[in-house]
This record gives structure tokens, C-alpha cells and sequence, in this order.
């Protein structure tokens, strides 16, 4: 227990929606409350947009900005918040996914307006998977958005998720005129543009008190009423055991750019969000209070400039603690490794640390010693588990048009392959090597970094193939002549795993069908 106190000092969390929802104004508004800026505007998002003819500096100085926001430490109330940010752009989404493997707990923010969204979708499919407690955000309730119900509703039904209402909006649009706190049993009143430290609360006795027709209006206020009985009703107090669990999800209405609503969810997150957590790994739970140290490498990102090879790699420490100049045992290389400038993102500026615990995320730098869901322990050996590693849906064949560069090209395909950019495959039978990502943008940036960081010079060429499986069986002459009959279909990833690339599900049910000895993965696990 000797770093219990640490420990429980911590949070660590990732804000998750579909773009626009509103992820970076809230996430401002988290850094001003935290008093890690002082202004609003000064963080900056890092969507990547994409115009009609694709603009590369424009993507180089995006991704300055995500390594610059990838984690963003600052306390609130005596707490320490760890916040990981993550691009809502869906060419992305692998990042994202492995970001979340990281955190503790989620905050999702949701569009009153557009409701639930394809990325909301999807990234609530991977916080169910590792049952991670999820709090959601309503957001801009300033715009005439849908009916609460009808949302709530829709949230719970898309999302296989069953919502706990934290505060109850009182109108929407024009007509929105605040927040009923259902816990505290007070109103704020909505004014445009509060500032952090604003108190704009009404105090009243209950839900019948008159002072609410007064200020409301008669007929708002008997909707309120209405409303909080029913809501109070279904609902009473929030269990958070069953937050916990992830079985139930608090939910806040709010307005991010006016700064509504955000400090009810903030002062509940610190109150009921989980303290960093025990962790799976391939031979046992680490328990977080174990007091040697562990933990895992989630993101890799390569060096702003294109002179300097090496990259920072994002180390999240599960337990122990973590100490500059130290050595620790890096299982997958079997070799001790240490660290003269680890450091920390407190504010919105990097310093060296001389410690971090169970909770932390340390940047590391990197001269390409680590790869994604690497882990350092003091001398243990194991895996942390369920970093997956997702199946692209786009594939293309690598042309090198500068033959000369044969080496720089393979080394830098390498090299954004373990960041996590792409996967690499060979195809059995030949050389051909085929990369695969979730999506489209991916290859521009690969091509892009592949000049201007390795001198590699390369096209891509379009494949038919629409999914990749991992294969394995326990009757190795099966998956051999299994890859000898379909050598165009088959290759292996950079591992030297087995892979089948399929052009088309017809093709991929009908091999299933015809070999029931072999088994197909959709996503492969890191670890
Ligand atoms: P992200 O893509 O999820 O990071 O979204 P942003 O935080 O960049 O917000 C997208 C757009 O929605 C921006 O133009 C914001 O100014 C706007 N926005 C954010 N919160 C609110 C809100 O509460 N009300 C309204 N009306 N607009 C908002």
C-alpha cells in the first residue's frame, strides 16, 4: 500500500464524441476549471480536416497539435486529472481505440441536435468491450435540439446503454433557460458565456418552491415538475457501484461553449470516477498497488522534425512507480532500458519528471526500441492485455519509385507500422507488400511522411480486398496448405502472423465453411 495515497490522487480519462459534438470546448472548459489556461481559445483542436485537395502541411501541423494535447495533466479539487485526448477524425479511429485502452473511464459527449452519430457509435462499442464507466454529455443545449426524452431514449436504445439523469434541462434553444441539478436539488439558471468561477445557482427548498414560477414562469416550471417526478421517479439516487460496473451512465445536460452544465459534471466526475485500475495481463491481474513497477506503451508518435528519427512514445504506468534514470525491463526485447528525460504534460507545457505512479502517462523518447503494447516492468515478464489492433478495411500495394531507396522505405514502412499509422503485410509467394488502414487519409499521410522523413518515394495501388483475418488453427499442416492453395489471399503481417486478406464476404464465409479446422480473428490482439 505504499502508494496508496498517490494512487487515489488520480484520474485518468479520455473525452470521446463524433466530431463536432463539442469534445474540444469541453475539454477547454475542463483546463480552465483546473486553472491549467487562463483563456479561453487556447486549445486548439486537432481535427484533421480535410479540404477538397488534400493539404499536407496541414495535416504535419495537426498532428504538432495532437502531440502537443495528447495528454493534458492538471488538478482540480486536490485531484490529479490525466485527460487523453483523442482525434474524432474516423480515418483515426485506431488510435483512438488504443487511447481508450489507457483510461479508466470515459466522458462522452453527445449533440443535442444530431443525436447519436456513427462515431459515437463505435466508440461506445469499445468502451462496452472493456466495460469501462462511461458519464455523458449532453451538449449544446443552447440550439433547438431533439426532445430530452426522445434522446435519452435514442442514446440508450443505439447504444445498448442505460442512463442515470444527473441534471434536466428546463427547454432547449431559445427557450433554454437551465439546469435542474436532480443530486443537489438546485437550479442554475442559464446565462450565455459563464464564467469558470461564476456561481449561478438558485437555491431552492424543493421542486415546488413558488420562487421557481417567479423566475421561470408558471408554465416551465409546472413542465419541470412534470418532468423531475417522472425522472426522479424511474430513477432515485444514482447507484455508483453501477456506474462502476458500467452498467449505468450519469448524464448532464449542458452547453460546452457557454460553459454550462460542465461544472456539475466536473465536480461528479471527481466525486464517483474510478481511481486508476488493476490490469489483465497475459500471465495475472497486476493490481494497481503492487509496488513494483508496470505498464504499457498505448501511442507512438513520430518526431515533429523530419532531422530527428526519434518519436515519443505515450508509457501509461498501471502500478509501481516510475522513475527517471531508473532501469526498467522491456519485456518484448528482453533488455533493460532507462529513461534520462522522461516527461510529464502538466498545463499545456512538457517538463521532465523525476517520478510518475499508476495512473500517469509518460512521454518517452524513442529511437525506435518500442512499438505499441510494449510493456516495462522491473523484470517480470508479461503482456498487458486487450490493446487490440483492428482490422483495416482498405487495402493497397506499395510501389517503390525509387529503387535506390529500397532500404529507407522498408525501414519507414516499418517504422509508422509499429506507431500504428497502417499494417504491413507481405503476401506469401512473392514480396508484394500490401498496407492496410481504416482509412483513406492514412495512406496520404504515409506517403507524405514517407518522402519527407525517409526519402522513400511510393504509389499506391488499389487491391480488392475488403477485410483481413488472422488465422490460426491447432493443426499447423492445415493453415500450410491452407496458405499454399490461396497465395494471392494470404500473407503474414509483420509479426509473421497469418493473414488471409478476403475480397468479399461471400469468399470469406465460403473459406470459413470449407476449413473448420482453421479460425478466423477479426482483430488481432497486440497483446
Ligand atoms: P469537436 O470536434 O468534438 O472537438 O467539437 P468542437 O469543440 O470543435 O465544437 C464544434 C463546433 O460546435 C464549434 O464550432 C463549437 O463552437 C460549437 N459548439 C461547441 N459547444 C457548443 C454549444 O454548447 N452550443 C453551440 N451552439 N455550439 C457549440
Amino acid at each position: 500500500m505504499k502508494y496508496h495515497e498517490e494512487i487515489m490522487h488520480r484520474r485518468t480519462f479520455a473525452i470521446i464524441s463524433h466530431p463536432d459534438a463539442g469534445k474540444t470546448t469541453l475539454t477547454e472548459k475542463f483546463l480552465l476549471f483546473g486553472g491549467a489556461i487562463q483563456v479561453a481559445g487556447a486549445v486548439k483542436s486537432n481535427k484533421i480536416k480535410k479540404s477538397a485537395t488534400s493539404d499536407f502541411m496541414e495535416i504535419e501541423r495537426q498532428r504538432g497539435i495532437s502531440v502537443a494535447t495528447s495528454v493534458m495533466s492538471f488538478e482540480y479539487q486536490d485531484i490529479l486529472i490525466n485527460l487523453l485526448d483523442t482525434p474524432g477524425h474516423k480515418d483515426f479511429a485506431e488510435d483512438t481505440f488504443r487511447t481508450l485502452t489507457a483510461v479508466d473511464s470515459v466522458i462522452l459527449v453527445v449533440d443535442s441536435v444530431n443525436g447519436v452519430e456513427e462515431q459515437t457509435r463505435r466508440l461506445m462499442e469499445v468502451c462496452r468491450m472493456r466495460d469501462t464507466p462511461v458519464i455523458v454529455f449532453i451538449n449544446k443545449m443552447d440550439r433547438d435540439g431533439k426532445n430530452r426524452f426522445d434522446l435519452l431514449e435514442e442514446i440508450e436504445k443505439e447504444l445498448s446503454i442505460s442512463l442515470h439523469p444527473m441534471t434536466w434541462p428546463i427547454n432547449s434553444g431559445k427557450d433554454f433557460k437551465g439546469v435542474y441539478n436532480l443530486y443537489d436539488k438546485n437550479i442554475r439558471l442559464f446565462t450565455a458565456n459563464t464564467k469558470a468561477d461564476e456561481e449561478d445557482t438558485l437555491a431552492i427548498s424543493d421542486i415546488d418552491d413558488p420562487i421557481l414560477d417567479t423566475r421561470l414562469g408558471s408554465p416551465d416550471a409546472a413542465l419541470l415538475r412534470e418532468d423531475v417526478e417522472l425522472v426522479d421517479g424511474v430513477n432515485g439516487e444514482l447507484n455508483v457501484a453501477d456506474y462502476l460496473a458500467a452498467r449505468v451512465s450519469p448524464v448532464f445536460f449542458g452547453s460546452a461553449i457557454n460553459n454550462f452544465g460542465v461544472k456539475e459534471m466536473l465536480d461528479t466526475f471527481i466525486r464517483i470516477a474510478p481511481p486508476p485500475q488493476s490490469r489483465d495481463t497475459s500471465t495475472r491481474k497486476v493490481d494497481v498497488e503492487e509496488e513494483k513497477l508496470s505498464g504499457f506503451i498505448f501511442k507512438i508518435h513520430a518526431n515533429l522534425d523530419p532531422k530527428h528519427r526519434d518519436r515519443i512514445a505515450f508509457f501509461r504506468v498501471c502500478s509501481g512507480k516510475f522513475e527517471r534514470n531508473k532501469y526498467f525491463h522491456h519485456v518484448r526485447l528482453d533488455k533493460d532500458v532507462r529513461f534520462s528525460n522522461p516527461y510529464s504534460f502538466m498545463a499545456r507545457d512538457k517538463s521532465i519528471i523525476q517520478d510518475a505512479y499508476a495512473g500517469d502517462v509518460v512521454g518517452l523518447f524513442d529511437t525506435g526500441n518500442f512499438k505499441i503494447g510494449d510493456t516495462l516492468t522491473e523484470g517480470e515478464d508479461f503482456y498487458f492485455t486487450g490493446i487490440p489492433s483492428f482490422s483495416p478495411e482498405i487495402f493497397k500495394e506499395v510501389i517503390n519509385k525509387d529503387p535506390m531507396k529500397t532500404k529507407q522505405l522498408e525501414k519507414g514502412l516499418l517504422q509508422l507500422t509499429d506507431e500504428g499509422v497502417a499494417q504491413l503485410f507481405t503476401q506469401f509467394g512473392g514480396t508484394k507488400k500490401i498496407v492496410g488502414c481504416v482509412g483513406e487519409l492514412q495512406f496520404e499521410v504515409i506517403q507524405y511522411r514517407l518522402l519527407h522523413e525517409y526519402g522513400a518515394s511510393v504509389e499506391f495501388r488499389a487491391l480488392p480486398f475488403y477485410k483481413a483475418c488472422w488465422l490460426t488453427s491447432k493443426d499447423s499442416k492445415k493453415l500450410e496448405d491452407f496458405g499454399k492453395f490461396k497465395q494471392v489471399n494470404t500473407g503474414e503481417d509483420k509479426d509473421g502472423n497469418m493473414v488471409y486478406l478476403a475480397q468479399s464476404e461471400w469468399f470469406l464465409n465460403t473459406e470459413m465453411t470449407n476449413n473448420p479446422d482453421i479460425e478466423f480473428h477479426f482483430s488481432s490482439e497486440i497483446h
